[in-house]
């Protein structure tokens, strides 16, 4: 089902108690806000705090957990690796994938993000799957291409009835963390290109029921305008999840 949904990023930030208080405060403060079981929030902390984040959220319609990664191994020998396995086990339901933080910082390159979508997927964990150009991609027109990339090789490994379990946020990563924002035209242009990659692979009926978030210095002010876009379906937050009140306000933007 095509879900309008909201994707809290809190990246490496918020000690264990902070995470709880951060959590806390979203629960309330979305009672009442999340209208069909059509909309979902979902709350990425670090690791570490997954398992206090899941009980908390415990009993709250629509509020979910997520990982920031997952690994590519299965188990074994891998010190400091965290299973997509181990993840559903702490009763995690996403994980973002490919994050151009990862993609940036750890060299994650296609043929690694596509393991971790696979074992993501194989432990029935929805991957956000994420894909975005750089600025001086965008400036020499090639961003089209480079997205198409980054999903040929990274997501479209999978399956028919696999890719209906998968998310897509769109992240042009000059607008992360910047304060710069794609407008709405640029976002839209994109994501129906997405939609369209989704149909030409997959077909109409898996296209039109495919979520793909926006992400990118998405705020209280400009969400609507973006979600109100015919092809998104709702945002990958990074700064402004770790606030209760602009993360709930950028809720409130999904409509209902
Ligand atoms: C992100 O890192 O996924 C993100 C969208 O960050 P920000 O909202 O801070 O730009």
């Amino acid at each position: 089902m095509r879900k309008k949904i909201v994707a809290g990023n809190w990246k490496l930030n918020k000690n264990k108690a902070e995470s709880i208080e951060l959590t806390s405060e979203i629960k309330e403060k979305i009672k009442g806000v999340l209208s069909t079981d059509s909309h979902e929030v979902i709350l990425c902390p670090p690791f570490v705090h997954i398992s206090n984040v899941v009980d908390l959220v415990k009993g709250s319609e629509g509020l979910k957990v997520g990982s920031q990664d997952c690994s590519l191994f299965e188990q074994g020998a891998y010190t400091g690796e965290v299973s997509a396995e181990i993840l559903k086990s702490y009763n995690v339901s996403y994980a973002i994938i490919g994050h151009s933080e990862r993609r940036n910082y750890f060299k994650e390159d296609g043929n690694v993000l596509s393991q971790k979508v696979t074992q993501a997927v194989k432990s029935q964990i929805t991957p956000i799957f994420c894909c975005g150009e750089l600025l001086n991609e965008r400036e020499s027109g090639s961003h089209f291409d480079i997205v198409q990339s980054q999903l040929e090789e990274g997501l479209f490994h999978l399956s028919e009835t696999e890719i209906k379990n998968c998310v897509i946020a769109y992240e042009p990563v000059w607008a992360i963390g910047t304060g710069k924002t794609a407008t709405p035209d640029e976002a839209q242009e994109m994501h129906k290109f997405i939609r369209g990659l989704v149909e030409l692979k997959y077909g109409q009926e898996v296209a039109n029921e495919f979520s793909v978030l926006y992400g990118g210095s998405c705020k209280p002010g400009n969400a609507k305008s973006l979600f109100n876009c015919l092809d998104i379906d709702g945002g990958l937050i990074g700064g402004a999840s770790l606030n209760a009140d602009d993360f709930v306000e950028i809720i409130k933007a999904l409509g209902s």
